[in-house]
Formats: structure tokens, C-alpha cells, sequence
């Protein structure tokens, strides 16, 4: 998907948890979740958050590792590392997750489980086509909804 769905649709998600998890610094939390909601396409040197570090692209196969399970948990504990506080640990690791579940819907889908299995979860949307500008639109009407009755 698009650098821009995966950011409203991650920014959704934030908006629900962040009233869940209440956390005490909601734009840090806020910020990690939408930083995460965009960062597994780093593996793609041609995409918005890859092209600024185009050594990963070219050394870890696009929708492999970075698209999968692991990584989410590597992502996770990087952030809690940094934060020391475990609910910014869940803020990288729902953004991360709402990256990889709306990819899965796409053609191309993910292999959660990469590198250990070749498994792959696929939809049927295709990425930049009408159905994925549609989504993204819906998800942008969610968003401002939300954020008005928050
Ligand atoms: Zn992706």
C-alpha cells in the first residue's frame, strides 16, 4: 500500500488506543505509531520511508523480514530500549502490526513468518489502484471524525 494509507490507517489506530492506553505523553505516542505505521516499507528503496536509507532495500528482500512478525517485536523492544517505558514498546508495536495487516489485504500480501517460513497472507487490492485510493479516503474521513469527537 501507499506510504499515505498506511499513515491514515495507522493514525486511526492511535486515535483509538491512545484513549485505551492513556498514555502520559500522547504526541510521543502518537508519533511512534504513525512512525511505525510506515517504517517496514524502509525495505523498499523506491518508498517514501526507504528511499532515505536505500541500504536496506538492497539488502533485505521487499515484503521479507521487515514485513514480518519478528520484526515487529525487534522494532518493539528497540523502542523500549530508547523510551524505557513499555507503552511506547505497544505504540511501535501497533503501528508496526496496522503496517502489516493492511498490506496483507494487498496482491502482493506479507509472509508474517519470514524468514523462517515462505507462508503469505494476500488480498486482493492492488497497490495505487481506485480500491486503495477509496480505502484511503474512508480512513481520512475516520481519522478527521475521530479527532473531532475525541
Ligand atoms: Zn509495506
Amino acid at each position: 500500500m501507499m506510504w499515505k494509507t498506511h499513515l491514515a490507517f495507522g493514525f486511526l489506530v492511535g486515535l483509538f488506543l491512545i484513549q485505551f492506553f492513556r498514555p502520559q505523553n500522547q504526541i510521543l505516542f502518537m508519533a511512534l505509531i504513525c512512525l511505525a505505521s510506515v517504517l517496514p516499507d524502509i525495505d523498499h528503496p523506491n518508498s517514501k520511508v526507504g528511499s532515505k536509507v536505500k541500504v536496506i532495500g538492497f539488502l533485505f528482500e521487499h515484503r521479507g523480514f521487515f514485513h514480518g512478525i519478528a520484526a515487529i517485536f525487534l522494532f518493539s523492544i528497540l523502542s523500549y530500549m530508547l523510551f524505557r517505558q513499555f507503552i511506547y514498546a505497544e505504540a511501535v508495536f501497533y503501528g508496526y502490526l496496522s503496517h502489516l495487516i493492511s498490506d496483507s489485504i494487498t496482491h502482493e500480501g506479507i509472509m508474517p513468518f519470514h524468514p523462517l517460513l515462505k507462508f503469505r497472507i494476500k488480498g486482493l487490492i492492488k497497490t495505487g489502484a481506485a480500491a486503495e485510493y477509496l480505502i484511503f479516503l474512508i480512513l481520512v474521513i475516520f481519522d478527521i471524525y475521530k479527532v473531532i469527537h475525541m
